[in-house]
Parts: C-alpha cells; structure tokens; sequence
C-alpha cells in the first residue's frame, strides 16, 4: 500500500466553516475505507487554508471514480459540492509496481486479518496477498460486513495479546469455529464464494496446541482429517496452510505454543453428545 496526499483545496462558499468541510472530507473517506478503495487509518491537516489528508491506497487507481459503489459516489459528489471539485490525489510513495495481480488468477480466497493488518481481509490462497474489497464483485453492504468484520477481528486479536482478564474469551472468538465472531466470518466467506465463484476458507486461529499429535489433529467443525502434509515445516509461508477441510472452508496451522495444554481444546473437534 501507498501512502498518498489527498488536497481537498478550500471551502467553494464562504457559507461553510471548516468543520463543515472536514466532515464532508472525512465522509467521503470513511466509505472509501469501507468498500476497500483505502487502506488504514488518515489523518488531516489544514495548510495555507486548504483541507489536506494523507492515507494509503492498495494500488494506484484505486479511487477512480469507476470503482465508486452507489454510498462513495454520494459522499464524493458532497466534496465536490463544498469544495467546488473533485480532490487531487498525490502519491508520496515512489517504489509503485506498474503491474498488480489479478485476482481471478486465485484458484481459492481466504479470509483472515490480524490487529496490525490494514489491508483486505481477503486474501489469495496462492499468493497470500490481500485483494482490495473493491476489485471483487461483491454488493457494497457485502464490502462493508467484510470492513466491520476486520474491524471486530483485530479487537479481539488485540484483546487477546495485551493477555488481560479477556484473554481467554477473546481467544475462544478467535480459535473456535461455533464462536459468533467465526460464524459471521464463515458466512461471509460464504457469500464471497456465491460471488466470485472460488473456494472461499475461513481461517481458525490456533495458539495454544497438544505436545502429543498435533500435527493430526482433526478438522474442528466436522471431525475429519484435514492435514495438508504429514511433515511439519517451520517457516512456511502463512497462506501454505497445516490444514484444510474442503467440506467445512476451514483452514488452520500447528499451534505456537505447547506450554499449556489446558488451552488446547479450545476449537478442537467435540463430539455430539
Ligand atoms: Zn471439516
């Protein structure tokens, strides 16, 4: 991603105050995040009585109006009206690829992000790399329970690694595939595969793990084997996943930690009683 300059220039009447104008900005902002056209965090500042903001975008034309849904071209058409015109955009980065991957190339998608991830939760399942919400032909409430997802999923992951009295409920969020925060991600991994028409997984967070058959341990949601290969290999690129159901879209790795084996159930297979 790139970090970029954004000039929204000066009020286009003498009618509207500053604040005005920020929210204006900030709107239109707020639904290029959710649909995937930013990425992360901006920030604003007024230099010699002009509005500008820095963020970052995931490729160069990813705010060209032609990627606008139906909520960003309402907020970009109210910038326009309070500043008169449409923002320029700059970016300060300068090592930008001339070309990008397609994701219609990716075979399978994986949902997964972290608390210091900023981009796409959506990623390739050949490559790893993140695919901007935008680019994928998904409804724009679709995009946004995706951005809001990735919002509640790096709460819980940041809850869960300052280790306070949340810990272990914010990890069963993430480890188990029955919790609500998993359920929402699994359904809509659901509807991204109805829409893109690849094998959409859902990845399950797995810290804490069994000195003894971890590396066979079972598919959480419907008992089965799902190890992708019997030898266990360290340093494995992220998205060459330990394991994968095909039947439940689960995709999952050894654990981190063998220190405390009392954490290990949490998100293996239980038997129906
Ligand atoms: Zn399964």
């Amino acid at each position: 991603m790139f970090l970029t300059q954004l000039t929204f220039g000066s009020a286009a009447s003498a009618s509207l105050d500053r604040d005005a104008l920020k929210d204006a900005a900030e709107s239109y902002l707020a639904s290029l995040l959710k649909n995937g056209q930013i990425y992360g965090e901006y920030l604003f500042a007024w230099c010699d009585g002009n509005l500008v903001a820095y963020t970052h975008l995931p490729r160069p034309d990813a705010v060209a109006e032609r990627h606008h849904s139906a909520w960003v071209k309402k907020e970009f058409d109210a910038v326009v009206r309070n500043f008169g015109g449409p923002p320029k955009w700059k970016i300060i980065d300068d090592d930008v690829p001339k070309r990008f991957p397609n994701w219609k190339q990716s075979a399978s998608l994986y949902l997964f992000t972290h608390m210091f991830d900023d981009t796409s939760p959506v990623c390739c399942g050949e490559s790893g790399k993140p695919v901007p919400l935008y680019l994928l032909p998904l409804g724009q409430e679709l995009r946004e329970h995706i951005y809001f997802w990735g919002c509640a999923y790096k709460s819980h992951d940041h809850i869960w690694l300052n280790s306070a009295s949340l810990e272990i409920p914010a990890y069963k969020q993430l480890a188990d595939p029955m919790s609500d925060l998993s359920s929402n991600g699994r359904e809509l991994c659901a509807q991204v595969e109805r829409a893109t028409g690849r094998p959409t997984y859902y990845f399950l967070m797995r810290y804490w793990g069994r000195n003894i058959d971890e590396a066979i341990r079972c598919c959480p949601d419907c008992g089965g084997k799902w190890q992708t290969s019997k030898v266990e290999t360290d340093g494995r690129p992220f998205h060459q996943f330990h394991f994968r159901c095909r039947r439940c879209r689960l995709v999952s790795h050894c654990a981190n930690s063998y220190e405390d084996e009392r954490h290990a159930r949490i998100g293996e297979f239980k038997k129906a009683k």
